[in-house]
């Protein structure tokens, strides 16, 4: 806490919205949020915060939340009756004893966890290590699968290691910016506003910007690509085509720090500009102007967010943009490099901790004996398992299908935000045992609980997150935990705990696998934190040498190792990378189509995508009007043209169908929207837009319509495209 008037109290922490990762300081009296500004010494936001972050005391303040929050542990005799209350001892007891049981009939994977980029780093590592560890499944996995599991393994695959070598201070640094699957003016704010601030400071910059929609974020953009949805690969190899016919590409730098590039040479030789200009629909003059830009500029910086991510071809996407920096040499200096923009405010710290179904602790690979070796000598575990682990997707159609009986669901709500939201129903009603451990009390998935235990949210928490650019900041509490809230890692401990009692034989006989004290906050989470920074000795992304005394002082990048003082800002500057040789490999990318193309059945590729100023599921951003002045309801946008050839016009109601399910909603016309489109918000839930299943079932919002097709390198499900039918709907 800062020094503050009497009574009242400034605490530094971190915005809890988007991977921008904004300082902010809390001002609080007693138990109520006063106020939040923006921090002027947090080196991501200087100050500033968006329309999110700027009301966060509204909708943290604990006379709004009175109403929203889950504040005590509850229990369901039976699914969808009203839950009792019960007390910790009672719900964690039914919880472990229920666990145990089911394990002991079905073995560990017939149970599963599925956490968030909401949680902190410590939370992510007790949970990872209650999985992996104790119980021995590696059914662990997170809604950051469905936000940056593509990004994750796009920079494996190329550079060698999870890591994005940019930093937001090279948004200045820049000659040329490539925005590409990202609307970043509603997304990340702030870091917007610094790409403003450098076209204000610098006019030679010029902006890409790719996205099928023309958003918001146009409108800085001196070239505007709208290509058709998922055709991304296809412009990237185009770009990558003309460039090699141009004699733009960096022969020098291919030569010494890469390989691989003669075989992807043979593959884009086929991807001419007449034939990439067709597969996107947009200009062969743009397409020439993009690739003579992002070559020959003297920096170039690619921002990418959901757009490749969210994607059945998710990885290749990623891939192949990098492919594009690796071959002009525009990676490693100041203002270059592919910056892949983090959707949540800790998707980050959750691929550091290993807290995916595929990952280990500090980037470690499940699929790597060694990598297993090292992660159970950590722990003093006899081994970690080697049966790979059900990501997000795979979790729910397992539960779905009856092969996992317990699901335990920490700070995230599949019931709305998974793709195909009638299998994840599905799944949730067939589990024998469901757990969900929630701040709030109105999300979808807590219907669906047979326990619900009370967790602590942003304002009362402590740990650390990390944003986009490597950097971790604190995360402090500034009023009490309400209620009986308790804070996620110690939920998690205190099961562990009980459930290591119960399972004996994983650990040496007497000794806990978790001995931080659960009720003692600041001892637990450091004592948590010091065993996350271990694990990452001699890793790439070292944080040996990161105290919270450090962090304390400052928020730093990683890596930071023992001895060290600051971190990294950029990394691979000397031209090596963490692989083998020292080399990035090129990765050979053909361009494939949409899982689910649009056809006469189902004429519109619809797309999904964030308001400015909502968050997720409106659990938070909801419960305040002032947030929906900027739009107020739930929408079908589609181009003016589509709608006067159907003879509809802006407010009529339509069905909008895709192969899974169907929603009623309101019809706009919008120009960012291109003929044959369609855009539909994803915050919005089913107090909103009701609809039904192809089976008759009650679903809601936009994933009762999307697809769970999933990138195969990745298991990133295809958000961020369904075919659908869009017909009036007929008035009663
Ligand atoms: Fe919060 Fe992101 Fe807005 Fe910053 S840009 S204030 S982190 S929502």
């Amino acid at each position: 806490p800062l020094p503050a008037g009497e009574g009242a109290r400034q605490t530094r922490s971190t915005c809890p919205y988007c991977g921008v990762g904004c300082g902010v300081i809390i001002e609080s009296q007693g138990d109520e949020i006063t106020g939040v500004r923006g921090d002027p010494q947090h080196p991501a936001n200087f100050g500033r915060l968006c329309t999110k972050g700027s009301t966060l005391a509204l909708t943290a303040s604990a006379s709004v939340t009175r109403q929203t929050r889950l504040l005590q542990p509850m229990r369901r005799e039976h699914r969808h009756e009203e839950p009792k209350a019960v007390s910790w001892d009672q719900a964690l007891g039914f919880a472990s004893e229920s666990f145990a049981q089911i394990i002991r009939e079905h073995g560990p994977d017939a149970v599963g966890f599925y956490i968030s980029g909401q949680l902190l780093t410590e939370d992510y590592y007790v949970f990872n290590k209650l999985a992996k560890g104790l119980i021995g499944t590696n059914n662990v996995d997170t809604n950051s699968r469905l936000c940056m599991s593509s990004a994750v393994a796009g920079y494996k695959q190329t550079l060698g290691a999870d890591a994005p070598p940019a930093c937001y201070d090279d948004v200045s640094h820049a000659q040329c910016i490539f925005i590409v699957g990202s609307n970043t003016a509603y997304a990340h704010p702030i870091l917007f506003r610094r790409i403003e601030d450098a076209k204000a400071a610098n006019p030679a910059l010029k902006i890409i910007f790719c996205d099928p929609r023309r958003t918001d974020t146009a409108e800085i953009a001196d070239l505007y690509l709208g290509i058709q949805p998922g055709t991304d690969v296809s412009l990237f190899n185009g770009m990558l085509h003309i460039m090699l016919w141009e004699g733009w590409t960096d022969a020098a730098y291919i030569a010494a720090h890469t390989t691989g590039f003669d075989a992807l040479k043979a593959t884009v030789r086929d991807y001419t500009p007449d034939l990439v200009a067709e597969t996107c629909g947009i200009k062969k003059e743009d397409l020439l102007a993009a690739a003579k830009l992002f070559a020959t500029s003297a920096a170039t910086l690619s921002l990418y967010c959901q757009g490749l991510n969210q994607s059945s071809s998710g990885t290749a996407k990623n891939a192949a943009l990098i492919n594009l920096h690796l071959a002009t040499g525009q990676i490693g200096k100041p203002g270059a490099g592919p910056f892949s923009l983090t959707g949540q405010p800790n998707a980050m710290g959750g691929r550091e901790v290993g807290g995916l179904a595929n990952l280990l602790s500090a980037h470690r690979d499940l699929a790597n004996p060694g990598h297993r070796a090292e992660v159970a000598a950590l722990w003093g575990i006899p081994s970690v398992p080697e049966t790979p682990g059900k990501s997000a997707v795979e979790m729910f159609q397992a539960a779905a299908d009856g092969e996992i009986k317990a699901l335990w669901i920490a700070c995230t709500n599949p019931a709305q935000s998974m793709p195909d939201q009638a299998t994840v129903r599905r799944a949730m009603e067939r589990a024998e045992l469901v757990i969900v451990q929630e701040a709030f009390a109105t999300t979808s998935s807590c219907d669906y609980a047979d326990i619900l235990l009370p967790a602590t949210t942003w304002g009362e928490k402590m740990g650390t997150v990390t944003n986009s650019e490597r950097r971790i900041s604190r995360v402090r509490s500034a009023v009490p935990a309400p209620g009986e809230t308790r804070h996620d890692w110690a939920i998690a401990v205190d099961f562990a705990q009980r459930l290591e009692k119960l399972l004996p034989g994983r650990t040496a006989s007497g000794t806990s696998l978790f001995p931080y004290p659960p009720d003692d906050e600041a001892a637990g989470i450091e004592a948590i934190w010091n065993e996350h920074r271990e694990s990452t000795r001699g890793r790439d992304l070292d944080i040996t040498g990161m105290s919270y005394a450090m962090l304390d002082a400052a928020p730093q990048q990683w890596p930071l190792k023992t001895g060290e003082t600051t971190g990294k800002a950029r990394l691979y500057e000397d031209g090596i990378f963490p692989t083998a040789d020292g080399k990035a490999r090129f990765v050979n990318t053909a361009y494939k189509p949409v899982a689910e193309p649009r056809e006469s059945r189902y004429p519109f590729s619809m797309t999904t995508g964030r308001l400015r100023d909502q968050w997720h599921g409106m659990s938070r951003t909801g419960t305040l009007g002032r947030l929906f002045g900027h739009v107020a309801e739930p929408a079908v946008q589609m181009n003016a043209q589509d709608m006067a050839r159907r003879l509809l016009k802006d407010g009529d109601l339509v069905h909008v169908t895709s192969r899974r399910g169907s929603i009623v909603v309101p019809l706009q016309a919008s120009p960012e929207v291109a003929v044959s489109q369609a855009f539909i918000a994803m915050h919005w839930g089913e107090e909103y837009l009701s609809g039904q299943s192809t089976n008759g079932d009650t679903l809601a919002g936009v994933n009762a319509l999307t697809t769970s097709a999933y990138c195969p390198s990745s298991k990133q499900p295809e958000l961020k495209h369904a075919a659908v039918k869009i017909l009036k709907a007929e008035m009663p």
